[in-house]
């Protein structure tokens, strides 16, 4: 796991692709409701969301998830950061979440590529990826990454690309670490990337934090409690299960349902090589490690 030896605070409540713009932003004009052009116009918030996180330039992954999706149905589909680095489809995989997703955040691999924060920060293997796809990327997806921010609270669940008190680089995987992050956390329900683990903590009124891997088909109630889910990686998993993961979120229900789809690892594993980056980069594909 890349380990960072600093902590750059980045803080942001600012979205920076979600054109929806469904919460509390704007209210119906109680005066025209009645109007049929305002009821056509007013925003509807989504109620079944597709949480995605870590595509890091796999461009089959992110492809195999997004069908899933469709099969599925949902109002939105939210990314959670790290659309590049590791990966070696870093334009495609901008352009596919420019087009599918309502709302991105920021990622440490993004910022890194964009110039927010300091290559040094990561390890090795990170940062021969990191540079090769500050080489190769376009203008276009670097203008499309800058604007977004790691952090989105504006929605009823939290959206953080690593933690709630440290969006950019807290690993969210022990209980201890979870114990910050929900007393720092305003929203009940949030839900962070970033460890490429498919996983839940969970705190009952009074209680201590528990949690757990959440391995595809886990079903959750949401609905009681505090809670931190992770949907798990799309281009690089690392809880030991190779296939794309992302989480179904009804946020109506607050029912939580993990997901995991098969892509074909092997052009994924491909790109890496013809772009010449490290062999560890796709020989860990295969092994979701
Ligand atoms: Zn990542």
């Amino acid at each position: 796991m890349d380990e960072p030896v600093s902590r750059p605070q980045h803080q942001g409540r600012r979205t920076g692709c979600d054109d929806r713009d469904t919460y509390g932003q704007r209210q119906p004009d109680t005066m025209s409701l009645h109007s049929q052009d305002t009821l056509e116009s007013t925003p509807v918030p989504p109620v079944r969301v597709a949480i995605l996180s870590d595509v890091h330039g796999n461009l089959p992954a992110f492809q195999a998830v997004l069908a899933d999706i469709d099969k599925e149905g949902v109002d939105a589909i939210w990314c959670l950061g790290d659309l590049v680095g590791y990966g070696a489809q870093p334009d495609e995989c901008v352009a596919l979440a420019k087009e599918a997703c309502d709302l991105c955040l920021i990622g440490n691999h993004d910022l890194v590529v964009v110039d927010r924060l300091d290559i040094s920060e990561f390890s090795m293997n990170a940062a021969i990826a990191a540079t090769w796809t500050k080489e190769n990327i376009a203008k276009e997806s670097v203008d499309f990454l800058t604007a977004l921010e790691p952090v989105d609270e504006a929605h009823p669940a939290g959206l953080y690309h690593a933690s709630p008190r440290d969006p950019v680089w807290e690993y969210v995987l022990s209980s201890t670490i979870a114990t910050g992050c929900l007393d720092a956390m305003t929203p009940r329900v949030g839900a962070v990337g970033h460890s490429h683990v498919a996983l839940y903590f969970t705190r009952r009124a009074g209680g201590d934090v528990s949690g757990d891997q959440a391995p595809g088909g886990t079903e959750l109630d949401l609905s009681d409690g505090e809670w931190i889910v992770n949907p798990g990686g799309v281009g690089q998993p690392r809880d030991g299960d190779p296939r794309a993961a992302w989480l179904l979120l009804d946020l109506s229900s607050w029912r939580a349902t993990w997901r995991r789809v098969e892509y074909p690892i092997d052009d994924a594993a491909r790109a890496i090589q013809q772009a010449g980056l490290p062999a560890a980069l796709s020989d860990r594909l295969y092994y979701g490690q």
